[in-house]
């Protein structure tokens, strides 16, 4: 199956076909983009997994990441195939990480990628009870720092052109949101508030969100299972 998509506000759902590359780029300039995954035969039941994910790859996904689910068995649901590289990655600045989503009531009303990825996933048949944390980040800029092993976040570099692409692993359910907010840029290594105890996630709104293309293509590379 080949299909090509472009996103320009909102959310949007598309299936992905087993052993295929979804690639998703960035047309006008830096988009945060939301992505959450399901398997598509069981998504009530099988999901990205956060949690085995982060056990298993780490927080961070860069080329050769793998993404995991855990239902009766626990198996690679896609891999990170190619990305662009970016200078600042030398640096230990990573753009792409297992992260959830903003939500409406911290945007304070402006929209959020939980209610595009709901609006997105009402065709579907799936809900709120069915979105569990089975999300990525793509194209922010964000390293650990501190002692709390926190995060912290500055202006990405990631512009118009850039992409980064996925092997489907099974059959996959996958919507995409474009986020409404930016992160901060943040001027000290510390992104937790020590008076809150809360950690000082504070973002950014964007007058409008740059529009993203998503193709779908059969891979034609060998299948490599993971071991
Ligand atoms: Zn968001």
């Amino acid at each position: 199956m080949t299909n090509e998509f472009i996103v320009e506000s909102g959310g949007f759902t598309f299936v992905v076909p087993k052993n295929h590359n979804f690639k998703f780029e960035l047309l006008e300039g830096q988009q945060i983009i939301d992505v959450a995954i399901w398997s598509k035969d069981n998504p009530k039941k099988e999901f990205l997994s956060m949690g085995h994910s982060l056990w298993k790859n780490g927080r961070f996904i860069s080329l050769g990441s793998y993404l995991w689910s855990d239902y009766k068995k626990r198996r690679v649901i896609a891999k990170c195939v190619d990305e662009t590289w970016f200078e600042s990655s030398n640096e230990g600045w990573y753009h792409h990480l297992l992260q959830g989503y903003c939500d409406d009531e911290e945007n304070q009303g402006r929209g959020s990628c939980k209610t595009n990825f709901l609006n997105s996933i009402k065709e579907f048949g799936l809900g709120v009870e069915h979105l569990n944390d089975n999300t990525i980040n793509l194209f922010e800029k964000v390293m650990v720092s501190g002692g709390r092993n926190l995060l912290f976040s500055a202006d990405s570099d990631a512009t118009k052109g850039d992409q980064i692409t996925f092997q489907s692993y099974i059959d996959l359910l996958i919507s995409v949101s474009l986020c409404p907010t930016i992160h901060n840029k943040t001027e000290t290594d510390s992104n937790y508030n020590l008076e809150t105890k809360d950690p000082d996630y504070h973002y950014d709104f964007i007058d409008r969100v740059n529009s993203i293309k998503i193709s779908v293509n059969p891979n034609k590379l060998p299948y490599q299972v993971y071991e």
